[in-house]
């Protein structure tokens, strides 16, 4: 075995083992409880105490910062494991490690030995917050301020639907600190904002699903932020490390789109086995079997694409064409095959018995987050005509 084929199987051996870890995990302390923090929108705190332990919370710092290190291929096996049993559960680490890649990519130095260590042991844990009342997918014409005062900023303004809002102490900050700068993305900074005086949670937001996890709106009121804190170092690449980040964000979804569309496979491969009409199981009738083929087909069509992305994310190249579609095909797959579930489940897919509902109601979410689906369809669209000029 040359020393290439040696590396790859010992990764692939790591891979192995943290799966194996975190299947046991799942097994034991998760899928008997989804039902019930789900149902009641609790926070599962005592999984996330788990999770530190598994090394979650570092899954993809590098390890010299204390983190596991993981390629995004391993990564996305992960997300799409558990999301499987509980995507909400997925939503606890993804944005804290968006955080930490703005870090890793764009942070000083002083920076990356500052916080990745913490955000790896999830000693610091939280997320990302772009978002305003009046800025999503335009997130150019985001309000938020920060004005320089001294070695600090001053940041007045926002933020919503901010995920780990409550929970989370920790914050990847896009502002503004040059508004009228043109074009507007050289007016935008990332910060590394910890909650203080001046940054509070103004409301937890009501949610169709993705319940157990805190979804918030945060207020900044003369909020001061040290200097030192300005991811960089340097105002107006705010939007570099918002979006450099995305990709791995987006990856993360395409995987929880694969482990919802499996769920719901699993699902109603098993019940269409045991649920009889006209005397024969459903799995027999063949309108049924129409489902199921479709169903798989469509899981592993969006596996292949969320493999073929983090595979590009991995080996350094630009992947937002491929993050693109294997986030916008994965989600569009969960939707698609929670419904499908909820047909071949008949009246008990409607039923809170049953995770199928669930499933329904937690895949929509999947075309939202981390960039619309239509404005996916556009990326891979530009991307397409820039890779093929005429
Ligand atoms: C549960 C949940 C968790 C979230 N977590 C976070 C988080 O942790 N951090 C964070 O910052 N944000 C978070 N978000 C916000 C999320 O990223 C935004 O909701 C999303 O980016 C869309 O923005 P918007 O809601 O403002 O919709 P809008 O931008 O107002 O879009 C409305 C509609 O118009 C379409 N549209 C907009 N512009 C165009 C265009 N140019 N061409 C064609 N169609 C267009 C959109 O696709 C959409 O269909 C979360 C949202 C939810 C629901």
């Amino acid at each position: 075995m040359n020393s290439h084929a040696r590396d790859l199987s010992e990764a692939r051996e790591q891979e192995q083992m943290i799966l194996d870890a975190i299947e046991k995990w799942l097994e034991r302390d998760v899928r008997p409880h989804v039902l019930k923090f789900d149902h009641a929108d609790e926070y599962p705190h005592e999984m996330v105490e788990q999770m530190k332990e598994l090394g979650l919370f570092g899954a993809t710092i590098p390890e010299e910062y204390g983190g596991l290190g993981l390629s995004a291929t391993t990564y996305a096996k992960i997300v799409e494991k558990i999301a499987t049993d509980w995507m909400s559960l997925t939503g606890i680490f993804n944005s804290h490690l968006i955080m930490a890649a703005c870090v890793t990519r764009m942070g000083t130095e002083v920076q990356k030995a500052d916080l990745l260590p913490r955000f790896a042991s999830g000693a610091l844990r939280g997320g990302l917050a772009l978002t305003e009342p009046d800025a999503g997918t335009d997130l150019q014409a985001i309000r938020t301020r920060a004005v320089r005062d001294g070695d600090e900023y001053v940041i007045n303004g926002t933020k919503t639907w901010i995920s780990n809002g409550i929970e989370g102490s920790c914050f990847a900050l896009l502002v503004k600190t040059d508004p009228n700068a043109e074009p507007r993305h050289k007016g935008m900074t990332m910060f590394i904002a910890e909650k203080g005086e001046g940054f509070t949670v103004s409301k937890k937001l009501e949610k169709m699903g993705y319940k157990g996890i805190d979804s918030a709106e945060l207020v900044f009121q003369d909020y001061r932020v040290p200097a030192s804190r300005l991811v960089g170092g340097e105002e107006g690449r705010g939007m570099q490390a918002a979006l450099g980040g995305l990709e791995l964000g987006r990856i993360n979804i395409a995987a929880r789109g694969c482990g919802l569309a499996a769920a719901a496979l699993n699902d109603s491969v098993s019940y269409a086995q045991t649920r009889k009409t006209f005397g024969k199981p459903i799995a027999q009738h063949q309108a049924i079997q129409l489902k199921l083929g479709e169903m798989a087909t469509k899981l592993q069509a969006a596996r292949l694409l969320t493999y073929d992305a983090a595979r590009a994310y991995d080996s350094g190249e630009r992947c937002d064409m491929e993050a693109g579609m294997a986030k916008f095909f994965a989600s569009e797959t969960a939707v698609e095959n929670s419904l499908e579930a909820m047909r071949i489940h008949g009246g008990y897919g409607y039923s809170k018995e049953y995770h199928v509902e669930r499933y329904f109601r937690d895949a929509p979410l999947m075309c939202i987050g981390e960039g619309t689906n239509e404005i996916q369809r556009m990326i891979i669209a530009k991307q397409l005509i820039e890779r093929n000029p005429a």
